[in-house]
Parts: C-alpha cells; sequence; structure tokens
C-alpha cells in the first residue's frame, strides 16, 4: 500500500517548528485554493487542512481567521481514522459536525485517497446553528474528492519525476554510448560516454546546432543506412572494427530501435558499447578449442598407434622369452604390458573427456529405472549387490546424462567395500530441474577429499590397489557444468556416500 511519501514526496521536517508541512508550490497551490474556496462558500470564518505524516498531525493550509485557543485543536491519528471509518462505505465519505463553543461549529471531513490511505482532514468553522443543508454536504463530498485528486496527481508526478532522475542517472553512469534520433535521423539527446568521444560535437548536439560541419563529421553514410533500417523496421544491429588513435582495433557493437514516446511521435534509441574484450576471448576461446582438437587428434593417432606397436611387441617377447626368461624378469614384463594397457585406457578417457560438448543435445524423454538397468551390464555388479531405482520420468539429452549415470552408478559399485552393497536411486523434480541422488552403503569420501576428486586422474587409492583412471567424475562435472546443473556429494567419510545430479529440465 503506498504510504504517504508518495503523495508529498519526502517534506523537510526540520522546518516543521509549527507543525507546518511545506509542500511542492504546485499542489500546495492547489490545497490553499481549496481552502480559500470553502470560506465563501460555507461562509466560514476559518479553514485548515491537516496531513497524518509520521503519525503526527501537520498543517498543510489554512485560510481565514482563527483564534489562539481554536489553534490547538488538532484531532490525533487514531481519533482520524475513527471517523474516516465511520462512514458506511469510503466512497461515501465521512463528516462530522460539532458545536465548538457557543458561536461557533466545527467541522471535520477525512480526506481518504483512492488507495484507502488515511491522508488527513479538512476542518472549518462557522456559526453556531449553521447546520450543512444537503447540497452543502454533497459539496463537502466534492471537495473531498477534489482534494484527493489533486494528491493523487501529485503522487503519478513525483513518481514521473523520480524515473526520470533514474533513467538520467542510469544513461549518465553507463559506459555504453547511448543516444537519441529523430526521423530526420539527428541526434536529440546523447549521454556523456557518447559527449566525452566526440568532446567538439558535444555544444552543437547540446545546442541542437544540426547543421554546424562539426556535427555532420559524427555522422557517418552507413550509421544512417542504419537509422534507416531501425526506423523502418524497427531494430538494427551492426558490429563494426574501429581503428582507435593509438593503432588498436576496437570493436564496437551498435544496437539501434525504433520507440515512440508518450505523444506517438518516433525515435530511434541507438547503444553503441565496446566488446573488444568479449571478442578478444571469443577469439581466444576459439583458438584454444582448435588446438584441442589438433591434441585430440594428435592424441588418437600419433600416440595410440607406437603404443599399441608397443603392447604388440611386448606380446610377442613375453611369448617367445617365456622359457628363456627367469620368473621375476617375466613379472616385470608383465608389469610392463600392464602398465601399457592402463596407459591406453587413460588416453581413451582423455579423449571422451575432450570430446564433451560435441554430441546431440536433443532430449528424449526417459525413464530413470529403464536406464539403470541397461547400464547392468556394463558395471560388472558382484553378486547380491542391489540397486534400487524410484520411479522417474525425465526428459534430459540421452547420451549426456547415461554417461554421467554410468559413472556415478559405476563408482557406487566399483568402489563399494560390503558384502552386500546396495545403491539407491531416486529423483526428484523441483520447478527448474531435476534433483537425481545416488547413494551408496560404500565406504564414504572425507570431507577433505570433496574437491579433489572432482579432478582429472584423482584417486584416492593407488591405481595398484584399484585399477582406476580418476576420470569419472570429472566427466560428470564437466557434463552437468555444460548442461546449466550442478552436483553435490555428502558424505561423513565412514557411512557411504550420496552425490546429487541438479539437472535442468528442458525449457
Ligand atoms: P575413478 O572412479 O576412475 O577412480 P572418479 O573420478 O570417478 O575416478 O573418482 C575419483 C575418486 O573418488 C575415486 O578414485 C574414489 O576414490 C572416489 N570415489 C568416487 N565415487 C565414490 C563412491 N561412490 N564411494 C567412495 N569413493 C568414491
Amino acid at each position: 500500500m503506498p504510504d504517504i511519501n508518495s503523495y508529498v514526496g519526502h517534506p523537510n521536517l526540520a522546518n516543521t517548528h509549527d507543525k507546518l508541512l511545506n509542500l511542492d508550490e504546485g499542489i500546495q497551490l492547489n490545497l490553499d485554493s481549496i481552502c480559500e474556496l470553502v470560506l465563501p462558500i460555507f461562509d466560514a470564518q476559518f479553514c485548515r487542512l491537516f496531513c497524518c505524516y509520521d503519525e503526527k498531525m501537520f498543517l498543510v493550509s489554512q485560510k481565514g481567521e482563527m483564534n489562539q485557543a481554536i489553534q490547538q485543536q488538532v484531532i490525533s491519528k487514531k481519533e482520524l481514522v475513527a471517523l474516516a471509518h465511520s462512514s458506511k462505505s469510503l466512497n461515501k465519505l465521512a463528516h462530522i459536525t460539532h458545536p465548538y463553543d457557543e458561536s461557533l461549529l466545527r467541522h471535520i471531513s477525512p480526506i481518504v485517497l483512492p488507495s484507502g490511505l488515511v491522508f488527513g482532514y479538512l476542518e472549518f468553522y462557522r456559526g453556531e446553528g449553521a447546520n450543512l443543508t444537503p447540497k452543502e454536504q454533497a459539496i463537502i463530498t466534492v471537495l473531498q474528492r477534489d482534494i484527493g485528486n489533486h494528491l493523487l496527481q501529485h503522487k503519478h508526478l513525483i513518481a514521473a519525476a523520480k524515473s526520470r532522475e533514474l533513467h538520467l542517472l542510469i544513461s549518465k553512469h553507463n559506459r555504453d554510448w547511448i543516444f537519441v534520433k529523430d526521423t530526420d535521423f539527428r541526434i536529440v539527446y546523447a549521454n556523456e560516454a557518447f559527449l566525452n568521444a566526440y568532446p567538439q560535437a558535444a555544444s552543437c548536439i547540446s545546442q541542437q546546432d544540426h547543421s554546424s560541419p562539426v556535427y555532420q563529421s559524427v555522422t557517418t553514410a552507413a550509421s544512417l543506412e542504419q537509422d534507416k533500417i531501425a526506423l523502418h523496421q524497427g531494430q538494427s544491429v551492426t558490429t563494426e572494427d574501429i581503428t582507435a588513435a593509438d593503432g588498436s582495433i576496437m570493436v564496437y557493437e551498435t544496437v539501434k530501435r525504433r520507440f515512440e514516446d508518450g505523444g506517438g511521435v518516433p525515435y530511434i534509441l541507438c547503444i553503441r558499447r565496446d566488446i573488444t574484450e568479449r571478442e578478444s576471448l571469443i577469439r581466444q576461446l576459439k583458438e584454444a578449442n582448435n588446438d584441442l582438437d589438433d591434441f585430440t587428434k594428435i592424441a588418437s593417432h600419433d600416440l595410440k598407434a607406437p603404443l599399441d606397436a608397443i603392447r604388440r611387441l611386448l606380446g610377442w617377447i613375453e611369448e617367445d622369452c617365456q622359457h628363456i626368461l627367469p620368473e621375476e624378469s617375466l613379472e616385470n614384463l608383465r608389469l610392463v604390458v600392464s602398465r601399457a594397457n592402463r596407459m591406453q585406457s587413460l588416453l581413451e578417457d582423455l579423449l571422451t573427456f575432450a570430446k564433451i560438448g560435441r554430441e546431440d543435445r536433443t532430449v528424449t524423454r526417459i525413464e530413470l529405472a529403464k536406464l539403470i538397468s541397461d547400464l547392468n551390464p556394463l558395471l560388472d555388479l558382484p553378486e547380491g549387490f542391489e540397486i534400487n531405482v524410484a520411479p522417474a520420468e525425465l526428459v534430459v539429452p540421452s547420451v549426456p546424462f547415461k554417461t554421467v549415470m554410468l559413472n556415478l552408478v559405476g563408482n557406487a559399485v566399483k568402489h563399494n567395500d560390503k558384502d552386500m552393497g546396495k545403491v539407491v536411486v531416486e529423483c526428484k523434480v523441483s520447478e527448474f530441474c531435476y534433483e537425481i541422488s545416488i547413494s551408496d552403503n560404500g565406504p564414504g569420501i572425507e570431507e577433505k577429499y570433496f574437491e579433489r576428486i572432482f579432478q582429472l586422474f584423482q584417486t584416492l587409492k593407488s591405481r595398484d590397489e584399484l585399477e582406476a583412471s580418476g576420470i569419472g567424475l570429472a566427466v560428470v562435472k564437466k557434463y552437468v557444468n555444460q548442461f546449466g546443473g550442478r552436483i553435490e556429494i555428502a558424505s561423513d567419510g565412514v557411512n557411504g556416500t550420496t552425490f546429487t545430479v541438479f539437472w535442468p529440465k528442458p525449457k
């Protein structure tokens, strides 16, 4: 509900020693005239208007002559509110009349604004016995409404001034160039950033001297072309490379949009943004992606081929020398073969990781339980291992989501140390995402490792203890992040682990 401030602004209370509230000139004049009008209409000796501000009553206007004793007669906010609500409906406003002394009758009319806010009251005194006629009562109702309308208008003015100030402030401190052109493509407004860039043209623009050659130098044929597109088609967007004074290349994006002012007159709003940094980052990112592509190719062809050859040769040596070499050397040879195998699987995992983000993003409806049971053959489940999946339907990109589930459920099985291992998969559907939790009764993960396990090639046990590449969770995190989700982990380091994936629902 709007408060009094939105109708009267923020009056300076420091100057209210005699409880007189000074409002803006326009509204003050209007309220003074109403008080002045009351005197002849009602043959009143004086009239006052009070505003209930900050829980106290303040005098807003007074006309006519009044004695000291009457000046002290001010009703409290409580009395005012009771009076305002005493009428059956707020549209038919309350009004009380009571004798003040033998010679005067006091009339009080609460001012209730259309929002229901009790603003204050209008009061006048006139000769005893002069009760209000029905016609006078009707006039009072009109005056009450009139005061309300003036206040409402003032409220709109205050709001408009505030919003204008805010827009000017935003425009002034914006580093983008913001300027407005009329339908003759002349600049009628330019913000500080624009004027700073064209110091010579600044005065022509502020004085609207469009014929000056300095002003003409600001507008180019290409820019005029874009103005025409914006005016006739509604919008134009251009990106241009400009060589700066120091020889550096700056990249600017200019968006021009047609708009109409309150009176329906069309203009073009132009916003020019320096996107040099963004463009250079995009270029760097593209280069980095190309490097990654090159690396992927090198890794797949140039590293895999010699590694294959090494593994083959080692196999032959092992076969040929089985009966010649001592057992110790044969054992070492087997170790070399196993390291070569590990290297090959690391290489393959690394390629999988590098390729993330290039797959099809189309979503399909999947049933969680069916997806997990399809993964079973890949999980190498020990005898008696239990996987329970709560029923849920999700709409997700199939391959990335499957890979995430395979890694998380796979870990829950692979790292489980119990005789009767168990995994529970559940899914909660919230407004924007699916929250899929994978809980196991395995050894748990200590909190100090929560970050490390998501890094590439990080395992908590040595590879000789458990053959693992340490890439699974890095793949999971990369996929989840790529699709705008996140992953959380919970474990006390002893009694199992829960991974929760927050996967965004399709829009
Ligand atoms: P990998 O499983 O191939 O080692 P991950 O990146 O998937 O690689 O996991 C990293 C490490 O986090 C694992 O080596 C393991 O120590 C630990 N870990 C992951 N999931 C679990 C789990 N469910 N229970 C216990 N430890 C886990």
